[in-house]
Protein backbone atom coordinates (compact mmCIF):
# COMPACT_ATOMS: atom_id res chain seq x y z
CA UNK A 1 0.00 0.00 0.00
CA UNK A 2 1.21 3.26 -0.86
CA UNK A 3 2.21 5.52 2.12
CA UNK A 4 0.34 9.15 2.99
CA UNK A 5 3.51 11.23 1.52
CA UNK A 6 3.67 8.79 -1.63
CA UNK A 7 0.04 9.50 -2.03
CA UNK A 8 0.97 13.38 -1.26
CA UNK A 9 3.30 13.09 -4.41
CA UNK A 10 0.74 11.35 -6.55
CA UNK A 11 -1.49 14.03 -6.20
CA UNK A 12 1.28 16.82 -6.47
CA UNK A 13 1.99 14.99 -9.76
CA UNK A 14 -1.41 14.43 -10.59
CA UNK A 15 -2.81 17.99 -10.06
CA UNK A 16 0.36 19.49 -11.47
CA UNK A 17 0.86 21.51 -7.93
CA UNK A 18 4.13 24.08 -7.62
CA UNK A 19 3.71 24.69 -4.50
CA UNK A 20 3.83 22.86 -1.43
CA UNK A 21 2.82 25.55 1.36
CA UNK A 22 3.03 24.43 5.22
CA UNK A 23 1.50 25.70 7.59
CA UNK A 24 1.52 26.27 11.07
CA UNK A 25 -0.01 28.30 14.36
CA UNK A 26 2.30 30.41 16.72
CA UNK A 27 0.91 31.03 19.62
CA UNK A 28 -1.02 34.53 19.38
CA UNK A 29 -3.06 31.98 16.67
CA UNK A 30 -1.92 33.53 13.92
CA UNK A 31 -1.34 30.84 10.91
CA UNK A 32 2.69 31.18 9.69
CA UNK A 33 3.60 29.74 6.57
CA UNK A 34 6.97 28.44 4.86
CA UNK A 35 6.60 28.17 0.71
CA UNK A 36 8.16 24.84 -0.65
CA UNK A 37 8.73 24.31 -4.67
CA UNK A 38 7.02 21.23 -5.18
CA UNK A 39 9.40 19.53 -7.81
CA UNK A 40 12.27 19.95 -5.00
CA UNK A 41 10.11 18.14 -2.09
CA UNK A 42 10.77 13.97 -2.10
CA UNK A 43 8.17 11.34 0.10
CA UNK A 44 10.74 11.13 2.68
CA UNK A 45 10.50 15.22 3.76
CA UNK A 46 6.59 15.19 3.16
CA UNK A 47 6.45 11.69 6.09
CA UNK A 48 9.51 12.85 7.97
CA UNK A 49 9.38 16.61 8.11
CA UNK A 50 11.61 19.44 7.13
CA UNK A 51 13.98 21.88 9.50
CA UNK A 52 12.92 25.79 10.12
CA UNK A 53 14.39 28.49 11.95
CA UNK A 54 11.85 28.22 14.95
CA UNK A 55 13.37 31.31 16.88
CA UNK A 56 11.57 33.76 14.56
CA UNK A 57 8.42 33.08 15.81
CA UNK A 58 7.53 34.95 19.38
CA UNK A 59 7.54 32.54 22.34
CA UNK A 60 9.37 29.98 20.67
CA UNK A 61 12.94 28.88 21.14
CA UNK A 62 15.90 31.20 21.44
CA UNK A 63 18.52 31.34 18.50
CA UNK A 64 21.29 29.43 19.69
CA UNK A 65 19.20 26.40 20.05
CA UNK A 66 16.65 27.29 17.13
CA UNK A 67 16.09 24.33 14.31
CA UNK A 68 13.03 22.95 14.41
CA UNK A 69 10.96 20.11 12.35
CA UNK A 70 7.88 21.03 10.69
CA UNK A 71 6.35 17.65 9.69
CA UNK A 72 3.09 17.96 7.28
CA UNK A 73 0.12 15.87 8.98
CA UNK A 74 -0.96 14.05 5.81
CA UNK A 75 -4.74 14.08 6.83
CA UNK A 76 -4.65 17.94 6.83
CA UNK A 77 -4.17 19.12 3.23
CA UNK A 78 -6.09 21.08 1.23
CA UNK A 79 -5.98 22.68 -2.18
CA UNK A 80 -5.69 26.86 -1.53
CA UNK A 81 -7.99 28.36 -3.97
CA UNK A 82 -6.05 31.82 -3.55
CA UNK A 83 -2.84 30.80 -5.00
CA UNK A 84 -2.09 32.44 -8.73
CA UNK A 85 -0.47 28.74 -9.33
CA UNK A 86 -1.80 25.31 -8.16
CA UNK A 87 -0.63 25.28 -4.51
CA UNK A 88 -1.28 22.68 -1.16
CA UNK A 89 -1.95 23.91 2.12
CA UNK A 90 -0.21 21.20 4.40
CA UNK A 91 -0.91 21.49 8.09
CA UNK A 92 1.91 20.65 10.44
CA UNK A 93 2.98 19.78 13.71
CA UNK A 94 6.21 21.35 14.82
CA UNK A 95 8.25 18.68 16.38
CA UNK A 96 12.07 18.81 18.85
CA UNK A 97 14.51 17.37 16.10
CA UNK A 98 16.81 16.22 19.09
CA UNK A 99 13.83 14.30 20.88
CA UNK A 100 11.41 13.77 17.82
CA UNK A 101 8.64 14.62 19.97
CA UNK A 102 6.33 17.08 19.74
CA UNK A 103 7.18 20.84 20.88
CA UNK A 104 5.50 21.44 23.91
CA UNK A 105 4.66 25.27 22.55
CA UNK A 106 3.49 23.61 19.60
CA UNK A 107 -0.57 25.16 19.65
CA UNK A 108 -1.59 22.10 17.41
CA UNK A 109 0.43 20.04 19.27
CA UNK A 110 -1.25 20.61 22.48
CA UNK A 111 -4.57 20.32 20.99
CA UNK A 112 -3.15 16.74 19.73
CA UNK A 113 -2.37 16.17 23.50
CA UNK A 114 -5.53 17.06 24.63
CA UNK A 115 -7.40 14.54 22.57
CA UNK A 116 -5.09 11.84 22.96
CA UNK A 117 -5.77 12.54 26.98
CA UNK A 118 -9.37 12.18 27.07
CA UNK A 119 -9.46 8.70 25.02
CA UNK A 120 -6.90 7.76 28.63
CA UNK A 121 -9.40 8.87 31.30
CA UNK A 122 -12.08 6.33 29.92
CA UNK A 123 -14.45 9.51 29.28
CA UNK A 124 -15.49 9.06 25.97
CA UNK A 125 -13.24 8.77 23.02
CA UNK A 126 -14.59 11.62 20.50
CA UNK A 127 -14.90 15.49 21.56
CA UNK A 128 -17.01 17.21 18.87
CA UNK A 129 -16.41 21.36 18.73
CA UNK A 130 -18.91 24.16 16.82
CA UNK A 131 -17.25 27.60 16.59
CA UNK A 132 -19.32 30.27 15.56
CA UNK A 133 -16.53 32.98 14.86
CA UNK A 134 -18.17 36.68 13.95
CA UNK A 135 -16.60 39.23 12.20
CA UNK A 136 -16.78 42.64 10.53
CA UNK A 137 -15.99 43.72 7.42
CA UNK A 138 -15.32 47.58 6.61
CA UNK A 139 -14.15 49.42 3.84
CA UNK A 140 -10.05 48.94 3.09
CA UNK A 141 -8.61 52.28 3.78
CA UNK A 142 -5.28 53.08 5.33
CA UNK A 143 -5.43 54.97 8.78
CA UNK A 144 -2.95 57.97 8.40
CA UNK A 145 -3.70 58.90 12.39
CA UNK A 146 -4.51 55.33 14.46
CA UNK A 147 -5.19 58.05 17.33
CA UNK A 148 -8.04 59.22 15.50
CA UNK A 149 -11.59 58.22 16.45
CA UNK A 150 -12.71 56.90 12.80
CA UNK A 151 -11.00 53.53 12.43
CA UNK A 152 -13.23 52.74 9.57
CA UNK A 153 -14.82 54.41 6.63
CA UNK A 154 -18.10 55.53 7.74
CA UNK A 155 -19.93 54.68 4.75
CA UNK A 156 -20.10 51.26 6.24
CA UNK A 157 -21.97 51.67 9.16
CA UNK A 158 -23.33 54.71 10.79
CA UNK A 159 -24.38 54.75 14.69
CA UNK A 160 -26.67 57.15 16.30
CA UNK A 161 -24.82 59.86 17.63
CA UNK A 162 -21.53 58.25 16.81
CA UNK A 163 -20.03 61.20 15.17
CA UNK A 164 -21.27 64.14 13.34
CA UNK A 165 -20.98 62.63 10.13
CA UNK A 166 -24.30 61.66 10.75
CA UNK A 167 -25.84 64.67 9.33
CA UNK A 168 -23.20 65.25 6.90
CA UNK A 169 -23.62 62.16 5.25
CA UNK A 170 -27.33 63.14 4.30
CA UNK A 171 -29.83 60.57 4.15
CA UNK A 172 -28.53 57.30 5.83
CA UNK A 173 -32.40 55.51 6.60
CA UNK A 174 -31.04 52.63 4.01
CA UNK A 175 -28.03 51.19 6.15
CA UNK A 176 -28.44 49.27 9.62
CA UNK A 177 -28.53 50.82 12.97
CA UNK A 178 -26.49 49.53 15.86
CA UNK A 179 -28.23 46.34 16.64
CA UNK A 180 -30.27 46.50 13.67
CA UNK A 181 -28.32 44.31 11.56
CA UNK A 182 -30.10 40.92 11.80
CA UNK A 183 -31.88 38.79 8.96
CA UNK A 184 -33.30 42.19 6.71
CA UNK A 185 -32.69 41.16 3.05
CA UNK A 186 -30.13 42.77 0.43
CA UNK A 187 -29.81 45.82 -0.60
CA UNK A 188 -29.89 46.41 3.47
CA UNK A 189 -27.61 43.66 3.67
CA UNK A 190 -25.25 44.74 0.99
CA UNK A 191 -23.14 41.93 1.83
CA UNK A 192 -25.22 38.35 1.07
CA UNK A 193 -22.72 37.65 -2.16
CA UNK A 194 -19.28 38.20 -0.31
CA UNK A 195 -20.28 36.18 2.07
CA UNK A 196 -21.78 33.35 -0.22
CA UNK A 197 -18.48 33.45 -1.72
CA UNK A 198 -16.87 32.80 1.37
CA UNK A 199 -19.34 30.13 2.20
CA UNK A 200 -18.39 28.83 -1.82
CA UNK A 201 -14.77 28.71 -0.73
CA UNK A 202 -14.97 26.92 2.03
CA UNK A 203 -17.01 24.25 0.59
CA UNK A 204 -14.58 23.80 -2.61
CA UNK A 205 -11.65 23.31 0.15
CA UNK A 206 -13.95 20.30 1.50
CA UNK A 207 -15.12 22.55 4.98
CA UNK A 208 -18.42 21.38 6.21
CA UNK A 209 -20.61 24.85 6.00
CA UNK A 210 -23.89 25.04 6.09
CA UNK A 211 -25.06 29.09 6.26
CA UNK A 212 -24.16 32.29 6.21
CA UNK A 213 -26.06 35.50 7.91
CA UNK A 214 -25.74 39.10 8.58
CA UNK A 215 -25.13 39.96 12.63
CA UNK A 216 -26.50 41.72 15.21
CA UNK A 217 -24.15 44.56 14.39
CA UNK A 218 -23.84 47.00 10.91
CA UNK A 219 -20.94 45.11 9.11
CA UNK A 220 -21.32 42.07 11.04
CA UNK A 221 -21.27 39.09 9.97
CA UNK A 222 -21.12 35.28 10.94
CA UNK A 223 -20.38 32.42 8.47
CA UNK A 224 -21.94 28.76 9.64
CA UNK A 225 -18.94 26.00 9.86
CA UNK A 226 -20.25 22.67 11.06
CA UNK A 227 -19.06 21.02 13.97
CA UNK A 228 -15.99 18.54 14.08
CA UNK A 229 -13.27 16.97 16.00
CA UNK A 230 -11.04 19.20 17.87
CA UNK A 231 -8.33 19.47 15.42
CA UNK A 232 -9.83 19.34 12.66
CA UNK A 233 -11.87 21.89 13.62
CA UNK A 234 -9.16 24.17 15.12
CA UNK A 235 -7.56 23.66 11.55
CA UNK A 236 -10.87 24.63 9.81
CA UNK A 237 -11.06 27.56 11.86
CA UNK A 238 -7.81 29.07 11.16
CA UNK A 239 -8.73 28.08 7.14
CA UNK A 240 -12.26 30.05 7.82
CA UNK A 241 -10.26 33.07 9.08
CA UNK A 242 -8.06 32.68 5.85
CA UNK A 243 -10.63 32.61 3.85
CA UNK A 244 -12.55 35.58 5.48
CA UNK A 245 -9.70 37.75 5.27
CA UNK A 246 -9.08 37.03 1.46
CA UNK A 247 -12.11 36.84 -0.05
CA UNK A 248 -12.66 40.71 1.64
CA UNK A 249 -9.48 41.82 0.11
CA UNK A 250 -10.28 40.76 -3.31
CA UNK A 251 -13.63 42.87 -2.69
CA UNK A 252 -12.01 46.03 -1.22
CA UNK A 253 -12.75 45.07 2.07
CA UNK A 254 -10.88 44.15 5.38
CA UNK A 255 -12.02 41.85 7.49
CA UNK A 256 -11.56 41.91 11.31
CA UNK A 257 -12.16 39.06 14.18
CA UNK A 258 -11.71 42.03 16.79
CA UNK A 259 -13.99 41.01 19.34
CA UNK A 260 -14.89 44.81 20.29
CA UNK A 261 -14.31 47.38 17.06
CA UNK A 262 -17.44 50.08 18.03
CA UNK A 263 -18.49 50.94 20.91
CA UNK A 264 -22.49 50.55 21.44
CA UNK A 265 -23.03 48.17 19.00
CA UNK A 266 -22.39 43.89 19.71
CA UNK A 267 -19.03 42.71 19.67
CA UNK A 268 -18.05 39.51 17.93
CA UNK A 269 -17.76 35.78 19.77
CA UNK A 270 -16.95 33.00 19.04
CA UNK A 271 -19.34 31.15 20.19
CA UNK A 272 -17.93 27.32 20.76
CA UNK A 273 -20.15 23.96 21.41
CA UNK A 274 -18.65 20.79 22.69
CA UNK A 275 -20.22 17.28 23.37
CA UNK A 276 -18.19 14.46 23.99
CA UNK A 277 -19.06 10.75 22.68
CA UNK A 278 -18.30 7.01 23.00
CA UNK A 279 -18.29 5.56 19.19
CA UNK A 280 -21.82 6.44 18.18
CA UNK A 281 -22.88 7.21 21.69
CA UNK A 282 -23.45 10.68 22.65
CA UNK A 283 -22.70 11.05 26.35
CA UNK A 284 -24.31 14.49 26.67
CA UNK A 285 -27.20 13.27 26.77
CA UNK A 286 -29.26 12.30 30.11
CA UNK A 287 -32.27 12.70 31.52
CA UNK A 288 -31.05 15.72 33.98
CA UNK A 289 -31.58 19.63 33.49
CA UNK A 290 -32.64 20.26 29.72
CA UNK A 291 -31.93 16.65 28.66
CA UNK A 292 -28.37 16.53 30.10
CA UNK A 293 -26.46 13.89 31.43
CA UNK A 294 -24.58 14.36 34.60
CA UNK A 295 -21.01 14.48 32.87
CA UNK A 296 -22.30 17.22 31.14
CA UNK A 297 -23.56 19.11 34.14
CA UNK A 298 -20.07 18.26 35.26
CA UNK A 299 -18.38 19.61 31.99
CA UNK A 300 -20.22 22.70 32.59
CA UNK A 301 -19.12 22.74 36.16
CA UNK A 302 -15.74 22.39 35.47
CA UNK A 303 -15.87 25.05 32.80
CA UNK A 304 -17.35 27.48 35.02
CA UNK A 305 -15.25 26.43 37.98
CA UNK A 306 -11.80 27.53 35.58
CA UNK A 307 -13.63 30.37 33.48
CA UNK A 308 -11.85 33.26 34.67
CA UNK A 309 -7.88 31.16 34.24
CA UNK A 310 -9.55 29.46 30.71
CA UNK A 311 -10.35 33.60 29.91
CA UNK A 312 -6.52 33.86 29.27
CA UNK A 313 -7.06 31.90 26.26
CA UNK A 314 -10.42 32.17 25.31
CA UNK A 315 -10.27 36.10 25.43
CA UNK A 316 -6.72 36.89 24.45
CA UNK A 317 -6.77 40.26 24.06
CA UNK A 318 -6.98 43.66 25.92
CA UNK A 319 -9.89 44.81 23.65
CA UNK A 320 -12.07 41.13 24.48
CA UNK A 321 -12.77 42.66 27.96
CA UNK A 322 -14.78 45.09 25.75
CA UNK A 323 -17.22 42.72 24.33
CA UNK A 324 -17.65 41.24 27.41
CA UNK A 325 -20.61 44.03 29.15
CA UNK A 326 -23.92 43.77 29.78
CA UNK A 327 -26.16 44.68 27.14
CA UNK A 328 -24.76 43.08 24.03
CA UNK A 329 -25.52 39.27 23.96
CA UNK A 330 -22.36 38.35 25.17
CA UNK A 331 -21.77 36.94 28.40
CA UNK A 332 -20.49 38.49 32.03
CA UNK A 333 -22.20 36.42 34.78
CA UNK A 334 -20.83 32.22 34.94
CA UNK A 335 -23.95 31.08 34.81
CA UNK A 336 -25.76 28.22 32.65
CA UNK A 337 -29.37 27.92 30.98
CA UNK A 338 -31.12 26.80 28.47
CA UNK A 339 -33.34 29.60 27.31
CA UNK A 340 -31.00 33.11 28.10
CA UNK A 341 -28.72 34.35 25.83
CA UNK A 342 -26.94 35.81 28.31
CA UNK A 343 -25.63 33.10 30.18
CA UNK A 344 -22.00 31.97 29.81
CA UNK A 345 -23.30 28.46 29.32
CA UNK A 346 -26.19 27.93 27.25
CA UNK A 347 -27.78 24.33 26.51
CA UNK A 348 -29.22 24.93 22.82
CA UNK A 349 -32.66 24.19 22.43
CA UNK A 350 -32.48 20.40 20.47
CA UNK A 351 -34.86 17.58 20.69
CA UNK A 352 -32.28 14.81 19.90
CA UNK A 353 -30.08 13.10 22.13
CA UNK A 354 -27.74 13.60 19.53
CA UNK A 355 -28.07 17.21 19.41
CA UNK A 356 -27.51 17.54 23.11
CA UNK A 357 -24.56 19.93 23.66
CA UNK A 358 -23.59 22.78 25.28
CA UNK A 359 -22.68 26.34 24.05
CA UNK A 360 -19.90 28.31 26.21
CA UNK A 361 -20.60 31.81 24.78
CA UNK A 362 -17.16 33.74 26.45
CA UNK A 363 -14.61 32.95 23.99
CA UNK A 364 -13.81 35.47 20.54
CA UNK A 365 -12.41 34.72 17.83
CA UNK A 366 -8.85 36.17 18.54
CA UNK A 367 -8.33 33.13 20.59
CA UNK A 368 -5.73 30.66 19.76
CA UNK A 369 -8.04 27.84 18.05
CA UNK A 370 -5.74 25.28 19.10
CA UNK A 371 -5.21 26.53 22.71
CA UNK A 372 -8.62 27.40 23.42
CA UNK A 373 -10.59 24.55 22.87
CA UNK A 374 -7.95 21.84 24.68
CA UNK A 375 -7.63 24.08 27.24
CA UNK A 376 -11.40 24.37 27.62
CA UNK A 377 -11.74 20.85 27.22
CA UNK A 378 -9.41 20.34 30.03
CA UNK A 379 -11.41 22.27 32.07
CA UNK A 380 -14.44 20.14 31.63
CA UNK A 381 -12.69 16.96 31.92
CA UNK A 382 -11.64 18.75 35.50
CA UNK A 383 -15.50 18.80 36.13
CA UNK A 384 -16.62 14.96 35.19
CA UNK A 385 -13.21 13.95 36.97
CA UNK A 386 -13.92 15.98 40.25
CA UNK A 387 -17.79 15.91 39.78
CA UNK A 388 -17.95 19.54 40.35
CA UNK A 389 -21.72 20.66 39.84
CA UNK A 390 -22.79 23.72 38.77
CA UNK A 391 -25.42 24.40 40.84
CA UNK A 392 -28.77 25.69 39.99
CA UNK A 393 -29.69 26.98 36.23
CA UNK A 394 -30.54 30.58 35.62
CA UNK A 395 -33.47 31.02 33.60
CA UNK A 396 -33.73 34.33 33.61
CA UNK A 397 -32.13 37.66 31.73
CA UNK A 398 -29.16 38.03 33.32
CA UNK A 399 -28.96 41.02 32.41
CA UNK A 400 -32.03 42.36 34.50
CA UNK A 401 -31.81 41.06 37.52
CA UNK A 402 -31.24 43.59 40.93
CA UNK A 403 -27.43 43.34 42.51
CA UNK A 404 -28.58 41.17 45.47
CA UNK A 405 -29.35 38.13 43.21
CA UNK A 406 -26.22 38.53 41.80
CA UNK A 407 -23.95 39.39 44.34
CA UNK A 408 -22.79 35.14 44.75
CA UNK A 409 -22.91 34.66 40.64
CA UNK A 410 -19.20 35.06 39.85
CA UNK A 411 -18.23 36.80 36.71
CA UNK A 412 -15.36 36.37 34.03
CA UNK A 413 -13.02 38.68 34.21
CA UNK A 414 -13.03 42.24 33.58
CA UNK A 415 -9.29 42.68 32.03
CA UNK A 416 -6.65 40.86 30.67
CA UNK A 417 -4.29 41.53 33.33
CA UNK A 418 -7.06 40.08 35.20
CA UNK A 419 -7.40 37.24 33.14
CA UNK A 420 -3.44 36.43 33.24
CA UNK A 421 -3.24 36.65 36.98
CA UNK A 422 -5.89 33.84 36.96
CA UNK A 423 -4.08 31.45 35.08
CA UNK A 424 -1.06 32.01 37.01
CA UNK A 425 -3.15 30.91 40.23
CA UNK A 426 -5.12 28.16 38.77
CA UNK A 427 -3.72 26.15 35.86
CA UNK A 428 -3.31 22.56 37.37
CA UNK A 429 -6.01 21.39 35.68
CA UNK A 430 -4.36 22.32 32.62
CA UNK A 431 -0.86 20.69 32.98
CA UNK A 432 -2.80 16.68 33.07
CA UNK A 433 -1.56 14.51 30.89
CA UNK A 434 1.13 17.02 29.82
CA UNK A 435 -1.21 18.38 27.63
CA UNK A 436 -0.06 22.15 28.27
CA UNK A 437 3.33 22.52 30.49
CA UNK A 438 4.19 24.99 32.49
CA UNK A 439 6.75 26.59 30.50
CA UNK A 440 4.87 26.75 27.52
CA UNK A 441 1.78 28.43 29.74
CA UNK A 442 4.48 30.84 31.47
CA UNK A 443 5.74 31.61 27.72
CA UNK A 444 2.43 32.41 26.02
CA UNK A 445 1.49 34.15 29.43
CA UNK A 446 4.93 36.63 28.51
CA UNK A 447 3.49 37.63 25.53
CA UNK A 448 0.10 38.49 26.39
CA UNK A 449 1.84 40.38 29.54
CA UNK A 450 3.60 42.30 26.70
CA UNK A 451 -0.27 43.50 25.61
CA UNK A 452 -1.52 44.31 28.45
CA UNK A 453 1.93 46.39 29.74
CA UNK A 454 1.64 48.22 25.91
CA UNK A 455 -2.24 48.96 26.22
CA UNK A 456 -1.69 50.20 30.16
CA UNK A 457 0.83 52.49 29.18
CA UNK A 458 -0.76 54.05 26.19
CA UNK A 459 -2.50 57.66 26.88
CA UNK A 460 -6.11 56.63 24.82
CA UNK A 461 -8.02 59.11 22.61
CA UNK A 462 -10.44 58.46 25.18
CA UNK A 463 -8.11 60.06 28.17
CA UNK A 464 -7.46 63.36 26.16
CA UNK A 465 -11.39 63.60 25.76
CA UNK A 466 -11.94 62.94 29.44
CA UNK A 467 -9.05 64.64 30.83
CA UNK A 468 -7.06 67.07 28.36
CA UNK A 469 -9.19 70.48 29.66
CA UNK A 470 -9.73 69.00 32.89
N1 LIG B 1 -22.31 39.01 18.97
C1 LIG B 1 -22.74 38.35 20.18
C2 LIG B 1 -21.54 38.05 21.07
O1 LIG B 1 -20.75 38.91 21.26
C3 LIG B 1 -23.55 37.11 19.87
C4 LIG B 1 -24.77 37.36 19.02
C5 LIG B 1 -25.43 36.11 18.53
O2 LIG B 1 -24.83 35.25 17.93
N2 LIG B 1 -26.67 35.96 18.78
O3 LIG B 1 -21.36 36.99 21.61
MG1 LIG C 1 -24.55 31.49 15.23
MG1 LIG D 1 -23.71 34.86 16.14
MG1 LIG E 1 -24.36 30.91 19.35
Amino acid sequence: MATDGAKIMKRIHDEEIEWVDLRFTDPKGKWQHLSMVASALDEDQLTDGLMFDGSSIEGWKAINESDMVLKPDLDAVYTDPFSATPMLIVFCDVVEPSTGELYARDPRSTAKRAEAYVKTTGIGDTVYVGPEAEFFMFDDVRFENTYSSSYYKIDDIELPGNSSKEYEGGNMGHRPRAKGGYFPVAPVDSAVDIRGEMVSTMLEMGLPCDKHHHEVAAAQHELGLTFGTLVTTADRMQIYKYVVHQVAHAYGKSATFMPKPIKDDNGSGMHTHFSIWEGSKPLFAGDGYAGLSDMCLYFIGGVIKHARSLNAFTNPSTNSYKRLVPGFEAPVLLAYSSRNRSASCRIPYGTGAKSKRVEFRFPDALANPYLAYAAILMAGLDGIQNKIHPGEAMDKNLYDLPPAELVNVPTVCGSLREALIALQDDHEYLLKGDVFTKDQIEAYADIKWADVIRFETTPSPVEYDMYYSS
